[in-house]
């Protein structure tokens, strides 16, 4: 008789400890802080006196993504890279990641398994070990909750609430890209559902959809950090947006601060992205989510050191004054910065 089992892409053939046997088959632990990983009732780790620094991410279909337009090996990759993020925001460095699945009837083992190839590769790229996670079932469409643990020197870590009076406000890469290329999504498929024979019209807007689909954490922003000696006094990662992240700096330190439009930087093709969506490109990285840039503060002479980076743009400076949060536009006129965040849009 044939082995049909062998061959089949039913969850329920393989059950759950088939599954997870599956899709975590010849790790390898890349990291020594893991002295345990999968096949425990926990995974071990040893940080010898580093600090550990822990964050989690909850992803819900139909909330946070959608799986119309948004193929399962980019939506693992992300899932991964916007939990490593958070810890690089830490200026600590992700080392291994913890990550539970809740998976509805309508998935199959093939469908799981290009998810977790995301995952995977996405701990490759960044050398993080895959300790854990647990598996269940669910009703409601997919779920993904992704744990990292990360690690620093008590003295490197940096969090939100260290600007001084005058520090530079500084950001990495571009903004307002992974807006656009949302909203590029979001057309296509409206118009796909109106009319099925229509083809997504996606060529031309490569930028844009890596940004949405396939987002980086900026760990080489924390490389050039120990490279060039720099200590950031506060830092957050931008996942709802610059406004908001920046106001999450100023209210944390107890300061305000000053930005100018013309020095924030957004790519030429969400420039011409937002133009077609008759919205100001600025806008879109104000407030547009998930560019998962690095938002941080410097003591003003550090002007020196990272200045000519093209990697970093400087688009302000902190100021004494508490609540007081203003964009500078090229006008000269000054508004005030609200926390509209990314949802405000949708
Ligand atoms: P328990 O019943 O003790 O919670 P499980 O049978 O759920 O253990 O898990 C067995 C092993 O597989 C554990 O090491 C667990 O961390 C790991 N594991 C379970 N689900 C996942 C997953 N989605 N990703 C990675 N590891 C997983
Ligand atoms: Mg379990």
């Amino acid at each position: 008789m044939k082995d049909t089992h062998k061959h089949s892409d039913e969850i329920s053939d393989l059950g759950e400890f088939g599954l997870i046997r599956h899709l975590t088959r010849d790790l390898k632990i890349k990291n020594k802080s893991t002295c345990r990983g999968i096949g425990d009732d926990a995974a071990v780790l040893n940080f010898e006196g580093s600090r550990v620094v822990i964050s989690s991410d909850l992803l819900a279909e139909g909330v946070h993504f959608n799986l119309v337009y948004t193929p399962l090996k980019h939506l693992g990759y992300k899932a991964a890279v916007v939990n490593f993020s958070d810890i690089y925001a830490m200026n600590a460095q992700p080392r291994q990641l913890l990550v539970s699945l809740a998976i509805s009837r309508k998935f199959t083992v093939s469908m799981i398994d290009s998810l977790f190839s995301g995952i995977r590769l996405a701990c490759e790229q960044y050398g993080v070990d895959l300790v854990g996670g647990d598996t269940t079932s669910s009703y409601t469409g997919l779920t993904i909750s992704c744990t990292a643990v990360g690690e620093a020197a008590d003295e490197e870590l940096v969090y939100r609430n260290g600007a001084g009076k005058t520090d530079l406000i500084c950001v990495s890469g571009d903004l307002g890209g992974a807006y656009m290329g949302l909203q590029l999504l979001e057309r296509e498929r409206k118009l796909f559902e109106k009319e099925r024979e229509i083809q997504p019209a996606l060529e031309g807007y490569d930028y844009v959809l890596e940004r949405q689909l396939k987002p980086e954490a900026r760990r080489d922003i924390t490389a050039l950090f120990r490279e060039l000696g720099i200590q950031p006094t506060a830092m957050i990662d931008i996942s709802d947006g610059l406004s908001s992240e920046l106001i999450h700096i100023c209210q944390n330190s107890d300061k305000g601060c000053r930005i100018f439009s013309d020095k924030i930087p957004v790519h030429p093709e969400t420039e011409r992205v937002a133009r077609e969506f008759g919205m100001e490109p600025l806008i879109a990285a104000l407030n547009g989510g998930e560019d998962y840039e690095l938002l941080f503060t410097l003591p003003v002479k550090m002007f020196e050191k990272i200045g000519n980076r093209q990697e970093v743009s400087i688009i302000g400076h902190m100021v004494d004054v508490a609540e007081d949060l203003k964009m500078i536009t090229a006008q000269g006129e000054a508004i005030t910065l609200e926390a509209q965040g990314w949802n405000a849009l949708r």
